[in-house]
Protein backbone atom coordinates (compact mmCIF):
# COMPACT_ATOMS: atom_id res chain seq x y z
CA UNK A 1 0.00 0.00 0.00
CA UNK A 2 1.31 3.31 -0.89
CA UNK A 3 0.26 6.51 0.47
CA UNK A 4 0.52 10.13 -1.01
CA UNK A 5 -0.87 13.68 -0.66
CA UNK A 6 -2.06 16.31 -2.52
CA UNK A 7 -4.21 19.56 -1.96
CA UNK A 8 -7.17 17.96 -4.36
CA UNK A 9 -7.89 15.14 -5.60
CA UNK A 10 -9.52 15.06 -9.36
CA UNK A 11 -11.21 11.66 -10.32
CA UNK A 12 -11.92 11.95 -13.66
CA UNK A 13 -9.95 13.28 -16.85
CA UNK A 14 -12.75 14.69 -19.26
CA UNK A 15 -13.03 18.34 -19.97
CA UNK A 16 -14.15 18.65 -15.82
CA UNK A 17 -11.70 17.57 -14.29
CA UNK A 18 -8.74 18.65 -17.10
CA UNK A 19 -10.08 22.40 -16.77
CA UNK A 20 -9.91 22.28 -12.88
CA UNK A 21 -6.83 20.64 -12.46
CA UNK A 22 -5.46 23.81 -15.12
CA UNK A 23 -7.66 26.54 -13.27
CA UNK A 24 -6.33 25.26 -9.48
CA UNK A 25 -2.75 24.99 -11.15
CA UNK A 26 -3.15 28.79 -12.12
CA UNK A 27 -3.83 29.40 -8.64
CA UNK A 28 -0.93 27.79 -7.25
CA UNK A 29 -3.37 25.31 -6.16
CA UNK A 30 -1.61 21.69 -6.46
CA UNK A 31 -4.27 18.11 -7.81
CA UNK A 32 -3.78 14.84 -9.41
CA UNK A 33 -6.17 13.66 -11.83
CA UNK A 34 -6.86 9.95 -11.63
CA UNK A 35 -8.26 8.75 -14.97
CA UNK A 36 -9.88 5.54 -15.89
CA UNK A 37 -8.87 4.51 -19.27
CA UNK A 38 -5.55 5.21 -20.97
CA UNK A 39 -4.97 8.50 -22.72
CA UNK A 40 -5.38 7.04 -26.16
CA UNK A 41 -9.06 6.06 -25.43
CA UNK A 42 -9.77 9.11 -23.62
CA UNK A 43 -8.11 11.47 -26.74
CA UNK A 44 -9.84 9.48 -29.08
CA UNK A 45 -13.56 9.43 -27.81
CA UNK A 46 -15.67 11.50 -30.00
CA UNK A 47 -18.69 13.39 -28.15
CA UNK A 48 -19.40 16.92 -28.09
CA UNK A 49 -18.20 19.93 -30.51
CA UNK A 50 -19.94 23.10 -29.80
CA UNK A 51 -18.16 25.04 -27.44
CA UNK A 52 -20.25 28.36 -25.91
CA UNK A 53 -18.35 31.55 -26.18
CA UNK A 54 -17.31 31.16 -22.52
CA UNK A 55 -16.00 28.14 -22.47
CA UNK A 56 -13.92 29.16 -25.63
CA UNK A 57 -13.33 32.36 -23.88
CA UNK A 58 -11.96 30.62 -20.88
CA UNK A 59 -9.78 27.44 -22.81
CA UNK A 60 -7.89 30.81 -24.15
CA UNK A 61 -7.63 32.05 -20.70
CA UNK A 62 -5.87 29.24 -19.65
CA UNK A 63 -3.35 28.87 -22.33
CA UNK A 64 -5.15 25.83 -24.41
CA UNK A 65 -6.69 27.48 -27.10
CA UNK A 66 -4.29 27.57 -30.05
CA UNK A 67 -5.30 24.71 -32.13
CA UNK A 68 -8.61 25.57 -30.97
CA UNK A 69 -8.24 29.09 -32.73
CA UNK A 70 -6.49 27.91 -35.96
CA UNK A 71 -8.53 24.62 -36.40
CA UNK A 72 -11.57 25.30 -35.19
CA UNK A 73 -14.35 27.81 -36.64
CA UNK A 74 -15.93 30.40 -35.00
CA UNK A 75 -19.87 30.58 -36.05
CA UNK A 76 -22.00 33.35 -35.82
CA UNK A 77 -25.56 31.71 -36.74
CA UNK A 78 -27.30 28.47 -36.51
CA UNK A 79 -29.72 27.12 -39.00
CA UNK A 80 -33.26 26.05 -37.90
CA UNK A 81 -35.21 23.90 -40.49
CA UNK A 82 -39.17 22.47 -40.19
CA UNK A 83 -40.30 20.25 -43.06
CA UNK A 84 -38.07 21.62 -45.20
CA UNK A 85 -38.03 24.83 -44.63
CA UNK A 86 -34.50 26.45 -43.71
CA UNK A 87 -34.66 29.65 -40.94
CA UNK A 88 -31.27 31.41 -39.57
CA UNK A 89 -31.08 32.33 -35.86
CA UNK A 90 -28.56 34.97 -36.31
CA UNK A 91 -26.58 34.27 -32.90
CA UNK A 92 -24.23 37.43 -32.80
CA UNK A 93 -26.94 39.61 -33.62
CA UNK A 94 -29.47 38.81 -31.45
CA UNK A 95 -26.59 38.51 -28.52
CA UNK A 96 -24.45 41.30 -28.99
CA UNK A 97 -21.62 39.48 -30.88
CA UNK A 98 -21.36 36.67 -28.65
CA UNK A 99 -20.96 33.85 -31.38
CA UNK A 100 -20.23 29.26 -30.47
CA UNK A 101 -17.14 27.88 -31.61
CA UNK A 102 -17.21 24.44 -32.85
CA UNK A 103 -14.40 22.66 -31.84
CA UNK A 104 -14.46 18.37 -31.19
CA UNK A 105 -14.73 17.55 -27.75
CA UNK A 106 -11.54 15.32 -27.82
CA UNK A 107 -9.45 18.18 -29.51
CA UNK A 108 -10.07 19.61 -26.36
CA UNK A 109 -9.53 17.19 -23.98
CA UNK A 110 -5.91 16.53 -26.35
CA UNK A 111 -4.42 20.17 -26.21
CA UNK A 112 -5.63 19.70 -21.38
CA UNK A 113 -3.60 16.78 -21.63
CA UNK A 114 -0.41 18.05 -23.44
CA UNK A 115 -0.93 21.14 -21.39
CA UNK A 116 -1.09 19.49 -18.44
CA UNK A 117 1.39 17.69 -18.86
CA UNK A 118 4.16 20.06 -20.19
CA UNK A 119 3.71 21.85 -16.85
CA UNK A 120 4.86 18.61 -14.88
CA UNK A 121 0.94 18.18 -13.77
CA UNK A 122 0.10 15.00 -11.72
CA UNK A 123 -2.13 12.96 -14.37
CA UNK A 124 -2.66 9.08 -13.95
CA UNK A 125 -4.13 7.40 -16.89
CA UNK A 126 -5.19 3.56 -16.33
CA UNK A 127 -6.48 3.57 -12.46
CA UNK A 128 -8.84 1.15 -11.47
CA UNK A 129 -11.13 0.23 -8.20
CA UNK A 130 -11.46 3.77 -7.23
CA UNK A 131 -12.92 4.60 -3.98
CA UNK A 132 -14.06 7.42 -1.80
CA UNK A 133 -13.15 7.07 1.85
CA UNK A 134 -13.07 9.55 5.20
CA UNK A 135 -15.71 12.21 2.97
CA UNK A 136 -17.18 12.89 5.79
CA UNK A 137 -14.10 14.38 7.50
CA UNK A 138 -11.43 16.89 7.07
CA UNK A 139 -8.93 14.85 5.26
CA UNK A 140 -10.71 12.27 2.85
CA UNK A 141 -8.83 9.74 0.72
CA UNK A 142 -8.87 8.31 -2.83
CA UNK A 143 -8.20 4.74 -2.99
CA UNK A 144 -6.92 3.20 -6.24
CA UNK A 145 -5.32 0.64 -7.96
CA UNK A 146 -2.39 1.16 -10.54
CA UNK A 147 -0.34 -1.59 -12.27
CA UNK A 148 -1.09 -4.19 -9.46
CA UNK A 149 -0.20 -1.59 -6.88
CA UNK A 150 -3.03 -0.76 -4.29
CA UNK A 151 -2.90 3.48 -3.66
CA UNK A 152 -4.23 5.88 -1.09
CA UNK A 153 -3.98 9.20 -2.30
CA UNK A 154 -4.85 11.57 1.16
CA UNK A 155 -6.27 14.90 -0.28
CA UNK A 156 -7.82 18.54 1.53
CA UNK A 157 -11.08 18.12 -1.18
CA UNK A 158 -11.98 15.46 -3.36
CA UNK A 159 -13.90 16.21 -6.78
CA UNK A 160 -15.66 14.21 -8.45
CA UNK A 161 -15.36 14.70 -12.10
CA UNK A 162 -15.69 10.60 -13.42
CA UNK A 163 -19.15 11.05 -15.49
CA UNK A 164 -22.67 9.75 -15.10
CA UNK A 165 -21.34 6.09 -14.36
CA UNK A 166 -18.48 6.99 -12.39
CA UNK A 167 -18.50 6.01 -8.74
CA UNK A 168 -18.20 9.58 -6.75
CA UNK A 169 -21.60 10.66 -7.19
CA UNK A 170 -22.57 7.74 -4.51
CA UNK A 171 -20.24 8.54 -2.38
CA UNK A 172 -22.58 11.63 -1.43
CA UNK A 173 -25.10 10.88 1.46
CA UNK A 174 -28.75 12.00 1.33
CA UNK A 175 -28.71 12.11 -2.74
CA UNK A 176 -31.71 13.39 -4.44
CA UNK A 177 -31.89 12.32 -8.29
CA UNK A 178 -34.51 13.91 -10.82
CA UNK A 179 -34.21 12.07 -13.61
CA UNK A 180 -36.41 12.39 -17.49
CA UNK A 181 -35.94 9.69 -20.20
CA UNK A 182 -37.07 10.33 -23.48
CA UNK A 183 -38.83 8.38 -26.35
CA UNK A 184 -36.13 8.52 -28.81
CA UNK A 185 -32.22 8.43 -28.83
CA UNK A 186 -29.76 9.76 -31.26
CA UNK A 187 -27.72 7.82 -33.97
CA UNK A 188 -24.37 9.77 -34.57
CA UNK A 189 -22.02 8.92 -37.26
CA UNK A 190 -18.51 10.71 -38.21
CA UNK A 191 -18.32 10.80 -41.63
CA UNK A 192 -14.84 11.87 -43.61
CA UNK A 193 -16.37 14.59 -46.00
CA UNK A 194 -16.88 18.13 -46.03
CA UNK A 195 -19.91 19.45 -44.35
CA UNK A 196 -22.33 20.38 -46.79
CA UNK A 197 -23.23 23.68 -44.46
CA UNK A 198 -21.06 26.48 -43.20
CA UNK A 199 -23.31 26.70 -40.05
CA UNK A 200 -25.16 23.95 -38.27
CA UNK A 201 -28.44 22.67 -39.87
CA UNK A 202 -31.13 21.32 -36.54
CA UNK A 203 -33.81 20.08 -38.32
CA UNK A 204 -37.20 19.34 -37.89
CA UNK A 205 -39.23 16.64 -40.31
CA UNK A 206 -42.08 14.31 -40.26
CA UNK A 207 -39.85 11.16 -40.04
CA UNK A 208 -38.15 12.50 -37.30
CA UNK A 209 -34.92 14.83 -36.14
CA UNK A 210 -31.98 15.07 -38.16
CA UNK A 211 -28.73 17.75 -37.13
CA UNK A 212 -26.01 18.16 -39.68
CA UNK A 213 -22.86 19.38 -37.60
CA UNK A 214 -19.36 19.79 -38.21
CA UNK A 215 -15.95 18.88 -36.67
CA UNK A 216 -12.90 20.34 -39.32
CA UNK A 217 -12.98 21.11 -43.12
CA UNK A 218 -12.62 17.44 -43.69
CA UNK A 219 -14.77 16.13 -41.20
CA UNK A 220 -18.64 16.08 -40.69
CA UNK A 221 -20.77 14.97 -37.76
CA UNK A 222 -24.62 14.02 -38.42
CA UNK A 223 -27.03 13.10 -36.13
CA UNK A 224 -30.70 10.92 -36.80
CA UNK A 225 -33.48 10.53 -34.38
CA UNK A 226 -34.07 6.91 -33.79
CA UNK A 227 -36.14 4.78 -31.54
CA UNK A 228 -34.41 4.62 -28.11
CA UNK A 229 -34.06 0.78 -28.15
CA UNK A 230 -32.98 0.76 -31.79
CA UNK A 231 -29.78 -1.81 -32.98
CA UNK A 232 -27.04 -0.26 -34.85
CA UNK A 233 -27.05 -3.14 -36.93
CA UNK A 234 -29.92 -2.00 -38.22
CA UNK A 235 -27.90 0.81 -39.76
CA UNK A 236 -25.75 0.10 -42.39
CA UNK A 237 -24.16 3.39 -43.94
CA UNK A 238 -26.19 3.40 -46.89
CA UNK A 239 -29.68 3.43 -44.71
CA UNK A 240 -28.31 6.29 -42.65
CA UNK A 241 -27.52 8.83 -45.99
CA UNK A 242 -31.02 7.70 -47.28
CA UNK A 243 -32.70 8.82 -44.33
CA UNK A 244 -30.19 11.75 -43.70
CA UNK A 245 -30.78 12.70 -47.62
CA UNK A 246 -34.80 12.89 -46.73
CA UNK A 247 -34.95 14.53 -42.94
CA UNK A 248 -32.28 17.49 -44.16
CA UNK A 249 -33.66 18.07 -48.05
CA UNK A 250 -33.82 21.84 -48.48
CA UNK A 251 -34.64 23.14 -51.96
CA UNK A 252 -31.64 24.41 -53.90
CA UNK A 253 -29.28 22.27 -51.24
CA UNK A 254 -27.19 19.22 -51.81
CA UNK A 255 -25.90 16.75 -48.77
CA UNK A 256 -22.23 15.40 -49.97
CA UNK A 257 -22.26 11.74 -48.65
CA UNK A 258 -18.79 10.46 -47.73
CA UNK A 259 -17.07 7.35 -45.69
CA UNK A 260 -18.77 6.50 -42.11
CA UNK A 261 -15.55 6.64 -39.95
CA UNK A 262 -17.74 5.89 -36.40
CA UNK A 263 -20.95 5.63 -35.43
CA UNK A 264 -23.21 4.87 -32.40
CA UNK A 265 -26.69 5.09 -30.59
CA UNK A 266 -26.71 7.71 -27.70
CA UNK A 267 -29.68 7.53 -24.99
CA UNK A 268 -31.28 11.32 -24.81
CA UNK A 269 -31.75 11.71 -20.69
CA UNK A 270 -32.08 14.90 -18.13
CA UNK A 271 -30.74 14.39 -14.75
CA UNK A 272 -29.80 16.04 -11.93
CA UNK A 273 -28.05 15.12 -8.39
CA UNK A 274 -28.38 17.44 -5.50
CA UNK A 275 -26.51 18.86 -3.53
CA UNK A 276 -23.11 18.39 -5.72
CA UNK A 277 -21.54 18.36 -2.45
CA UNK A 278 -21.08 16.90 0.71
CA UNK A 279 -18.24 17.49 3.23
CA UNK A 280 -15.39 17.81 1.20
CA UNK A 281 -16.10 16.04 -1.55
CA UNK A 282 -17.63 18.33 -4.56
CA UNK A 283 -19.29 16.60 -7.76
CA UNK A 284 -18.72 18.60 -11.26
CA UNK A 285 -19.88 18.06 -14.90
CA UNK A 286 -21.99 14.74 -15.89
CA UNK A 287 -21.22 13.00 -12.46
CA UNK A 288 -24.01 15.69 -11.54
CA UNK A 289 -26.14 16.30 -13.80
CA UNK A 290 -26.55 14.93 -17.92
CA UNK A 291 -28.88 17.21 -20.68
CA UNK A 292 -30.09 16.03 -23.74
CA UNK A 293 -27.26 16.78 -26.24
CA UNK A 294 -30.25 18.81 -28.75
CA UNK A 295 -28.64 22.01 -26.76
CA UNK A 296 -25.26 21.12 -27.03
CA UNK A 297 -24.82 22.68 -23.60
CA UNK A 298 -23.20 19.13 -21.55
CA UNK A 299 -19.50 20.12 -22.04
CA UNK A 300 -20.16 23.75 -20.98
CA UNK A 301 -21.78 22.75 -18.47
CA UNK A 302 -18.96 20.63 -16.86
CA UNK A 303 -16.35 23.41 -17.54
CA UNK A 304 -18.92 25.75 -15.62
CA UNK A 305 -19.04 23.87 -12.67
CA UNK A 306 -15.13 23.72 -12.20
CA UNK A 307 -14.78 27.17 -12.83
CA UNK A 308 -17.54 27.97 -9.18
CA UNK A 309 -15.09 25.50 -8.08
CA UNK A 310 -11.90 27.08 -8.91
CA UNK A 311 -12.73 30.00 -7.60
CA UNK A 312 -14.47 28.92 -4.42
CA UNK A 313 -10.92 26.71 -3.68
CA UNK A 314 -8.85 29.99 -4.69
CA UNK A 315 -10.94 31.86 -2.00
CA UNK A 316 -10.56 29.09 0.45
CA UNK A 317 -6.78 28.40 0.59
CA UNK A 318 -5.84 32.35 0.47
CA UNK A 319 -7.76 33.93 3.08
CA UNK A 320 -9.71 30.66 4.53
CA UNK A 321 -13.23 31.93 4.06
CA UNK A 322 -15.35 28.86 3.63
CA UNK A 323 -18.66 30.60 1.84
CA UNK A 324 -18.24 30.39 -1.51
CA UNK A 325 -17.40 26.81 -0.98
CA UNK A 326 -20.46 26.27 1.12
CA UNK A 327 -22.35 28.02 -1.98
CA UNK A 328 -20.93 25.56 -4.18
CA UNK A 329 -23.93 23.61 -4.81
CA UNK A 330 -26.33 26.31 -4.80
CA UNK A 331 -24.89 28.34 -7.17
CA UNK A 332 -24.17 25.63 -9.76
CA UNK A 333 -27.66 24.37 -9.62
CA UNK A 334 -29.40 27.25 -10.49
CA UNK A 335 -27.03 27.40 -14.06
CA UNK A 336 -27.74 23.53 -13.96
CA UNK A 337 -31.87 23.81 -13.90
CA UNK A 338 -31.90 26.89 -16.60
CA UNK A 339 -29.45 24.55 -19.04
CA UNK A 340 -32.08 21.56 -18.39
CA UNK A 341 -35.22 24.18 -19.19
CA UNK A 342 -33.48 25.37 -22.63
CA UNK A 343 -32.11 21.58 -23.46
CA UNK A 344 -35.52 19.97 -22.79
CA UNK A 345 -37.08 23.01 -24.74
CA UNK A 346 -34.92 22.58 -27.86
CA UNK A 347 -35.60 18.75 -27.63
CA UNK A 348 -39.43 18.73 -27.48
CA UNK A 349 -39.29 21.73 -30.32
CA UNK A 350 -37.13 19.91 -32.67
CA UNK A 351 -37.82 15.92 -32.49
CA UNK A 352 -40.77 14.28 -33.14
CA UNK A 353 -42.95 13.42 -30.55
CA UNK A 354 -46.13 13.22 -28.77
CA UNK A 355 -50.21 12.82 -30.55
CA UNK A 356 -51.69 15.03 -33.21
CA UNK A 357 -52.52 18.04 -30.37
CA UNK A 358 -48.81 17.88 -29.52
CA UNK A 359 -47.77 18.14 -32.97
CA UNK A 360 -49.77 21.56 -33.40
CA UNK A 361 -48.68 22.90 -30.51
CA UNK A 362 -45.36 21.96 -31.44
CA UNK A 363 -45.64 23.73 -34.91
CA UNK A 364 -47.16 26.68 -33.17
CA UNK A 365 -43.76 26.84 -30.74
CA UNK A 366 -42.13 26.56 -34.06
CA UNK A 367 -43.55 29.13 -36.11
CA UNK A 368 -42.66 31.23 -33.43
CA UNK A 369 -39.40 31.03 -32.78
CA UNK A 370 -39.04 32.02 -36.79
CA UNK A 371 -41.48 35.04 -36.56
CA UNK A 372 -40.96 36.65 -33.22
CA UNK A 373 -37.11 38.52 -32.92
CA UNK A 374 -37.76 38.10 -28.71
CA UNK A 375 -38.54 33.86 -29.22
CA UNK A 376 -35.03 34.01 -31.63
CA UNK A 377 -33.18 36.31 -29.07
CA UNK A 378 -34.29 33.86 -25.71
CA UNK A 379 -32.80 30.69 -28.10
CA UNK A 380 -29.57 32.81 -29.25
CA UNK A 381 -28.81 33.62 -25.94
CA UNK A 382 -29.36 30.40 -24.43
CA UNK A 383 -27.49 28.49 -27.57
CA UNK A 384 -24.26 31.03 -26.96
CA UNK A 385 -24.83 30.74 -23.13
CA UNK A 386 -25.03 33.94 -22.57
CA UNK A 387 -28.36 33.77 -20.85
CA UNK A 388 -26.45 31.59 -18.23
CA UNK A 389 -23.02 33.37 -17.63
C1 LIG B 1 -21.48 8.92 -25.78
C2 LIG B 1 -21.65 10.40 -25.53
C3 LIG B 1 -21.89 11.26 -26.60
C4 LIG B 1 -22.07 12.63 -26.38
N1 LIG B 1 -22.32 13.43 -27.43
C5 LIG B 1 -22.54 14.74 -27.22
C6 LIG B 1 -22.84 15.59 -28.29
O1 LIG B 1 -22.92 15.17 -29.43
N2 LIG B 1 -23.08 16.92 -28.04
C7 LIG B 1 -23.01 17.41 -26.75
O2 LIG B 1 -23.21 18.61 -26.54
N3 LIG B 1 -22.70 16.63 -25.71
C8 LIG B 1 -22.47 15.31 -25.92
N4 LIG B 1 -22.19 14.52 -24.87
C9 LIG B 1 -22.09 15.15 -23.54
C10 LIG B 1 -20.68 15.69 -23.24
O3 LIG B 1 -19.73 14.97 -23.98
C11 LIG B 1 -20.45 15.57 -21.72
O4 LIG B 1 -21.40 16.42 -21.10
C12 LIG B 1 -19.03 15.93 -21.27
O5 LIG B 1 -18.14 14.93 -21.67
C13 LIG B 1 -18.98 16.11 -19.74
O6 LIG B 1 -17.65 16.20 -19.30
P1 LIG B 1 -17.20 15.57 -17.91
O7 LIG B 1 -15.77 15.90 -17.74
O8 LIG B 1 -18.16 15.97 -16.85
O9 LIG B 1 -17.42 14.00 -18.06
P2 LIG B 1 -16.72 12.94 -19.04
O10 LIG B 1 -16.32 13.58 -20.29
O11 LIG B 1 -17.65 11.77 -19.09
O12 LIG B 1 -15.40 12.54 -18.28
C14 LIG B 1 -15.39 11.69 -17.16
C15 LIG B 1 -14.07 10.99 -17.10
O13 LIG B 1 -14.02 10.20 -15.90
C16 LIG B 1 -13.50 8.93 -16.21
N5 LIG B 1 -13.97 7.99 -15.19
C17 LIG B 1 -15.18 7.39 -15.11
N6 LIG B 1 -15.24 6.63 -14.02
C18 LIG B 1 -14.06 6.75 -13.40
C19 LIG B 1 -13.52 6.19 -12.21
N7 LIG B 1 -14.24 5.36 -11.44
N8 LIG B 1 -12.27 6.50 -11.88
C20 LIG B 1 -11.52 7.37 -12.63
N9 LIG B 1 -11.98 7.92 -13.77
C21 LIG B 1 -13.24 7.62 -14.13
C22 LIG B 1 -13.99 8.66 -17.60
O14 LIG B 1 -13.20 7.68 -18.27
C23 LIG B 1 -13.87 10.03 -18.25
O15 LIG B 1 -12.61 10.24 -18.82
C24 LIG B 1 -22.00 13.15 -25.06
C25 LIG B 1 -21.75 12.29 -23.99
C26 LIG B 1 -21.59 10.93 -24.21
C27 LIG B 1 -21.35 10.02 -23.01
Amino acid sequence: MRGTDTQVGIVGAGPAGLVLAHLLHDSGIESVVLELHDRAYVEARVRAGVLEQGTADLLDGIGVGDRMRSEGSVHRGVNLQFLGRRHRIALSELTGGKAITVYGQQEVVKDLIAARLAVGGELQFGVDSVGLESVDTDRPVISYRQAGHEHRLRCDVVVGCDGFHGCSRHAVPRLRTYERDYPFAWLGILAAVAPSTDELIYAFHDRGFALHSLRSPELSRLYLQVEPDEEIEAWPDGRIWEELQVRLASEGWTLAEGPVLEKGITALRSFVAEPMQHARLFLAGDAAHIVPATGAKGMNLAVADVVVLARALDTWYRTGREDELRAYSATCLRRVWRVQEFSMWMTMLMHRHGDAFTRRVQAASQAYVCESEAAARCLAESYVGAATL
